[in-house]
């Protein structure tokens, strides 16, 4: 099949490679130029483990290409896909201005090329419930009628940053949000490659798929929270939350995934996506207040290790102090920041004078656009170090925020020596707490009793 895949983000390069990975014809489009230029030169553009080796073949055998122009890529294109941001706007709901600009595009080009001939266009972004409808509306403004030059397909994604490329190969599921028969058997021709194992392509409604993107995606932060909540009730009480997880999670009505405590969810889908829904609902006159408490709560979460950190350090004013952070990225395998918790304890530190050295394998040049783009305030500084161990080296603490594999068994007494205090902070729950004192750490964790 003839693809066209519209934003070459996370979904949008994920997508496209592994679409020309099962043997479509791919050619993605993106307005930033310079992206563009280093895709076409061969370089991926993102971190996501096992891309490379796709990308690198799709480009190779020419199923795969890149471009800057919109038309190169529709004139061909049996299936469109859009995969564009959906920043929230100021009041919490997404933001449609890229999906519904590129729609008015496309409707121009294929008004003024009728020969380019049917096209699914296909809602790939996290769009609100009513958005393929106003999809439809702009391009039927070029004089176009749905259902006979085009339709429009809502195809929510449900990869996940860091197992992305395994996540759109063997999905547990496909919905495909559709009314129209044709365009739901030409998208079920495109997965069914991908399902070979089973798994269901589930075509509904396009409401109904707008809709479960959100219920999925506020579930699990939901899920995240209720665990973050116990965890800090766990603290008060002396209960122990990795018990308390193991103790339900083997409830197959619970599940044993998505129960780990920590400094809050971040990332760019599900803080976003819980505000949108609660948006959404307050927009039909009913108030989702489960989403505002899911929203309120992980952003006092983030900030759950700062007053421990100053209370150990002698004090809300931490000049003079330096605290290594093991971790940036939002969760391990990615190089994204966006809403990343580390960031948050990194803003709090500097702010209270802290010299901050960071580590994080993959993203340090994420997080420097970040902070250049939204700059750190405050008297202290934050510099960024070569290794997890130089991070630690002279810190008077250490904060664990995000749980890369290799922090999980590092050599902890060469930590130790390293530090000028040896106090740990675990954001992530990545260290026994009992080993930990035998090993001569001061550590506090999430929900989780400390020993001497
Ligand atoms: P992203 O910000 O990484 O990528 C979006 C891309 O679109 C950028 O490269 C940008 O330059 C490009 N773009 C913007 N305007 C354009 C235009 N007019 N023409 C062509 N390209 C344009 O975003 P993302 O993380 O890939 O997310 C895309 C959508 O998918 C969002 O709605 C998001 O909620 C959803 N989603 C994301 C994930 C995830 O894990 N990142 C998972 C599921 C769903």
């Amino acid at each position: 099949m003839n693809i066209a895949v519209v934003g070459t983000g996370y979904v949008g390069l994920v997508g496209g490679t592994c679409f020309a990975e099962m043997g479509n014809q791919v050619i993605c489009v993106d307005i930033d130029e310079s992206k563009v230029a280093k895709l076409q030169s061969g370089t991926v553009t993102i971190y996501e483990p096992g891309l490379e080796v796709y990308f690198d073949r799709g480009i190779r055998e020419n199923r795969l290409s890149f471009t800057t122009d919109l038309a190169e890529a529709l004139e061909p294109a049996d299936v469109v896909f859009l995969a564009l941001p959906t920043p929230p706007a100021e009041d919490g709901s997404a933001d449609l201005q890229y999906v519904l600009g590129v729609a008015d595009d496309i409707g121009k080009l294929l008004a003024a090329n009728p020969d380019w001939g049917y096209k699914v266009l296909v809602d790939k972004s996290t769009v609100p419930v009513g958005t393929a409808r106003r999809v439809i509306e702009a391009v039927e403004a070029h004089g176009l009628k749905a259902g006979e030059h085009f339709d429009v397909v809502s195809n929510p994604e449900f990869l996940r940053e860091g197992v992305a490329v395994e996540d759109f190969m063997k999905p547990e599921r496909v919905v495909i949000g559709t009314d129209s028969e044709r365009a739901g058997e030409i998208m079920t021709r495109l997965y069914e490659p991908f399902v070979r194992s089973g798994n269901p392509i589930i075509v509904m409604d396009e409401e109904s798929a707008e809709m479960t993107k959100y219920a999925a995606n506020s579930l699990l932060a939901t899920k995240i929270t209720f665990m973050n909540e116990i965890a800090n009730l766990c603290d008060l009480v002396g209960a122990d939350v990795d018990k308390v997880r193991r103790g339900i999670g083997t409830d197959s009505r619970i599940g044993s995934k998505f129960l780990y405590a920590g400094i809050g969810f971040g990332g760019s889908c599900f803080p976003k996506d819980v505000q949108a829904l609660h948006r959404t609902a307050r927009e039909e006159g009913y108030e989702f207040r489960m989403l505002q408490a899911v929203l309120d709560v992980n952003d006092d979460q983030k900030t759950v290790l700062v007053p421990r950190i100053t209370a150990a350090l002698g004090g809300e004013d931490l000049t003079g102090k330096t605290i290594g952070i093991w971790g940036l990225a939002f969760k391990p395998h990615t190089d994204d920041v966006r809403e990343a918790p580390a960031h948050v304890v990194i803003r709090e530190l500097v702010a209270r004078g802290a010299s901050v050295q960071a580590f994080d394998p993959e993203a340090v040049e994420t997080t420097q656009a970040a902070f250049e783009h939204t700059p750190l305030e405050g008297p202290g500084s934050l510099t960024y170090s070569e290794s997890a161990y130089a991070a630690a080296s002279g810190a008077d603490a250490l904060v664990v925020a995000t749980e890369w594999p290799e922090f999980r068994r590092p050599d902890l007494d060469r930590v130790r020596e390293s530090m000028k205090q040896p106090l740990v902070f675990d954001g992530r729950n990545v260290f026994d707490s009992k080993r930990m004192a035998e090993l001569g750490f001061t550590y506090s964790s999430i929900g989780r009793p400390s020993y001497e």
